[in-house]
């Protein structure tokens, strides 16, 4: 076998090369943010006059504002800006940025109207398009942001058109063109050899609060298509995030109090269970509180965990049964292994809203990683399984899980009804399996629940928007 003296240098080089290349994508974890529900009230102002300060608070007397916000309100530009900039100064440098949605103010659709829904989105994407100028951003639409709210039609519109025009410098020509049609996209994640793949959904056609997709059983075909993207992304050796706006699911903070109708929440899961081996992720926001979900198969194994991230406003729910539910304004920064996507941690940073207001400065601090809150290795679904065990087990892991959940804002305890109801949104995503957890966890009904089930039955949607 004759070789030329220049083979064994070469084999040497390319070995090297692969040496360091290997050593920097193992060494270095990828890193991304997720942001969510800004809700920007446009209106907001620091006014002595406790009916004056912001639309979004409605009737609620808003006294002692401050320039960062309330937790009443909406949030105020000040605010917005602020969290963009602190991702900026945070991690400068991320290979993208996740926003699930929700950009205006919680209003009366009178009061808003399509063009203002479309002005403040674009605001919106100017800001995180001028401080991110060179990131890729996968950006998926909320209930708000359409007019009228919530009632996203399973067909193309001005609105879906309008948007993607918006976000025309994130996505392929591809992207757009779905996009128009009924607002989901899938992409491969930039880089030479990526072997990941962005999954955007519009699981507002699935939310109960819409009236134009009720009668549907595959509202633009999106589960179709998405079968589809994952039987192929399987077949291409590629692995999925999925991230949405409204989550399939529970309500952590009520009782009953599920978004998407029940059909379209068994078909999701039925997703979920088929091709949880190349689903790496599911990034959802819609609740602004922070929490996540387990997916199991049939024999109760877990295949898959969501991460609902908190909200960027600090806005006090009207939602019935939800008792003092506001939080603390938070971003999201998740580690990850480029190669596998595998999620290694997730640090959660947040501005403390009040102390913020009363020194007049607004201060970005890290509230915590996931790993040391709760002992794990990483964010694997594996790793979320022991945390969610810990969690049902050990009352001091609950308390933290409930104090994270508002961001540290509702540092009340949490007791055996606030425990079954945050166990049970957890850990069943199904509706059945669900309200099984709740009567077997011993816990009685309450009144807030009950409220929610009522006004449900009665349609009276407009007390269940958050
Ligand atoms: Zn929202
Ligand atoms: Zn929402």
């Amino acid at each position: 076998m004759a070789a030329g003296s220049g083979a064994p240098t070469m084999r040497l080089f390319s070995w090297l090369t692969f040496l360091a290349l290997w050593g920097v994508s193992s060494a270095e974890p990828g890193k991304f943010w997720h942001i969510s529900d800004l809700h920007l009230d446009p209106n907001y102002t620091v006014s002595q006059d406790p009916l004056q300060v912001c639309p979004s608070a409605g009737s609620q007397l808003v006294y002692n504002a401050g320039p960062w916000g309330d937790y009443l309100c909406d949030s105020p530009w000040a605010l917005i800006n602020s969290s963009i900039y602190a991702m900026k100064e945070i991690e400068p440098k991320p290979d993208f940025i996740l926003w699930t949605g929700d950009d205006t103010p919680h209003v009366p659709d009178e009061k808003l109207g399509e063009a203002a829904v479309l002005e403040i989105v674009g605001r919106l994407t100017g800001l995180i398009r001028e401080v991110f100028p060179d990131t890729k951003v996968y950006a998926a639409m909320g209930n708000h942001d359409f007019h009228p709210k919530s009632q996203f039609p399973a067909k193309s519109n001005n609105i879906y058109h309008q948007v993607a025009e918006m976000w025309r410098p994130w996505l392929n020509n591809e992207s757009v063109a779905l996009f128009k049609e009924g607002a989901f996209y899938s992409e491969t994640f930039p880089g030479p050899s990526s072997a990941g793949r962005i999954v955007v959904l519009n699981t507002n056609l699935y939310y109960s609060n819409n009236r134009l997709t009720a009668d549907i059983t595959d509202p633009s075909q999106q589960f179709q298509w998405l079968d589809r993207v994952l039987t192929n992304a399987s077949q291409a050796g590629e692995k999925v995030y999925i991230i949405g706006h409204v989550p399939p699911g529970f309500f952590e903070k009520t009782r009953n109090k599920a978004w998407f109708r029940n059909g379209f929440n068994k078909e999701y899961l039925k997703v979920v269970q088929k091709h949880h081996g190349v689903i790496a992720g599911q990034f959802f926001g819609h609740q602004h509180t922070d929490s996540f979900k387990m997916f199991y198969d049939d024999a109760g194994s877990p295949i898959s965990v969501m991460f609902l991230t908190p909200g960027v406003t600090p806005w006090k729910t009207t939602l019935v049964g939800v008792v003092n539910g506001a939080n603390n304004p938070g971003i999201r920064l998740f580690e990850y292994d480029r190669a596998t996507l595998s999620l290694q941690d997730m640090a959660t940073y947040f501005m403390n809203l009040s102390q913020a207001n009363a020194q007049n400065s607004p201060r970005w601090e890290l509230e915590y990683r996931l790993t040391e809150a709760y002992g794990v290795p990483d964010a694997s679904v594996r790793s979320m399984q022991a945390a969610a065990t810990g969690i049902a087990s050990d009352q001091d892991k609950l308390q933290r899980y409930y104090v994270y959940n508002s961001v540290s804002y509702d540092t009340t305890a949490c007791g055996e009804t606030c425990r079954a109801e945050f166990l049970c949104a957890m850990q069943e995503v199904d509706f059945d399996a669900y309200y099984a957890c709740l009567s077997n966890s011993g816990a009685g009904p309450r009144l807030g629940g009950l409220l929610v089930l009522l006004a449900t039955l009665l349609g009276l949607q407009a007390l269940l928007a958050p």
